[in-house]
């Protein structure tokens, strides 16, 4: 059965975070300490994940998880996880092109200990990989993430080809006077690395508080300083990808752009996510949750579990409204909230 919000839009998508941890501390998602962990016994165990996710998959055809987080990978035994989720298959009867296959299986990490786990992961299941990387300076990565790892993570991006991860995506925030003038760098990496580049707007889902609608760098403006450098061609329409696409006309691949704060793509979005201690959220933007762990833990069945699941979705709103006066910041951070 679809799981279908009241604006006609059928959820296909569950984000997954697996720990609000982090062993990054980005400017632009954590502050530098301070930050209240989760307590371990509330994080929702493998087999609760799975429980939700066969409940997702199984009955409501939803046909793509992403593991997210903090950072998935400082989560104990990531890949158990990821051979129980490769278990699960979309019923025979559905719509979607994985009918009677396993959902497709992603994350979202920050790369720096990718090399360690790549194998085991692709092993396990895992379709596909989207590593953050938002410049290409050592200094400049140390003031962004507070870490000085970008060798370790450049590694990570080696190590997720060498598994077989194809293409492996790299998603990058772009904030004006902080990282703004390495667009065309990014880019030209990219494409001599063979990966798939994304840049991302900055949102307002930071935890210091220093978000401001200046520091975004628009999608018009990111697109205009590649254009100026490599002549681009805007690629047919996405569908429910957050990422506009763009190709080379020389050939060197392709390059999008997700612009949640500039071009809203809310009018397509089939995501819901689920944060690591077990709250159900129908956008990144929420204000409310729906508490699975509790009812899960309280002896609910599944056919209670979906019943709440399908209250949550009748929820879902048209769409954020960062852009208006009426926006209201979500209580949680993208760290906390699982991007
Ligand atoms: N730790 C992993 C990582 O960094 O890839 C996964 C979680 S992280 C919250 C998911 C994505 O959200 C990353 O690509 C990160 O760059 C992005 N992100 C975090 N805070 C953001 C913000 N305020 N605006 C836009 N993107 C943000
Ligand atoms: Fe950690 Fe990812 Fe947030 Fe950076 S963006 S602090 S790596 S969760």
């Amino acid at each position: 059965m679809d799981l279908i919000d009241p604006f006609g839009r059928t959820i296909r998508d569950l984000r997954i975070s697996v720990t609000d941890r982090c062993n990054f501390r980005c400017t632009y998602c954590m502050p530098e300490e301070g930050m209240k962990w989760v307590p371990r016994s509330e994080v929702l165990t493998f087999e609760e994940i799975e429980r939700l996710s066969r409940i997702f998959v199984e009955r409501f055809e939803v046909d793509g998880l992403r593991l997210t987080g903090g950072e998935p990978t400082v989560r104990a035994h990531l890949p158990v996880l990821v051979a129980k989720l490769a278990a699960l298959r979309v019923p025979t009867t559905s719509s979607s092109p994985l009918a009677g296959r396993k959902p497709d299986l992603s994350i979202t990490t920050n790369g720096s200990t990718f090399r360690l786990q790549a194998h085991d992961l692709r092993e396990a299941g895992l379709d596909r990989v989207n590593i953050s990387l938002d410049t290409l300076q050592r200094d400049k990565f140390l003031q962004m993430t507070r870490r000085d790892e970008l060798e370790r993570v450049l590694d990570g991006i080696e190590a997720a080809k060498e598994a077989g991860f194809s293409p492996v995506k790299i998603n990058a925030v772009v904030e004006r006077g902080v990282n703004d003038d390495e667009i065309v760098d990014l880019a030209r990496w990219a494409r001599d690395t063979g990966v798939e580049l994304r840049f991302i707007e900055f949102m307002p889902l930071d935890a210091t508080g220093h978000w401001l609608n200046d520091k975004v760098v628009g999608q018009d403006e990111i697109v205009a300083a590649l254009q100026a450098e490599f002549p681009l061609e805007l690629m047919p329409a996405r569908g429910a990808a957050p990422a506009d696409r763009w190709r080379y006309l020389d050939g060197g691949g392709t390059v999008g752009v997700i612009p949640t704060v500039t071009k809203p793509f809310c009018d397509d979005c089939d995501r819901v996510r689920l944060t690591a201690d077990g709250q159900f959220r129908t956008c990144l933007f929420a204000t409310t949750e729906f508490d699975l762990m509790k009812m899960m833990r309280a002896g609910a069945t599944d056919d209670q579990v979906a019943a709440e699941i399908q209250r949550a979705v009748g929820t879902k709103w048209a769409g954020h409204q960062i852009n208006q006066v009426t926006f209201v910041k979500p209580r949680r951070t993208m760290s906390q909230i699982g991007g």
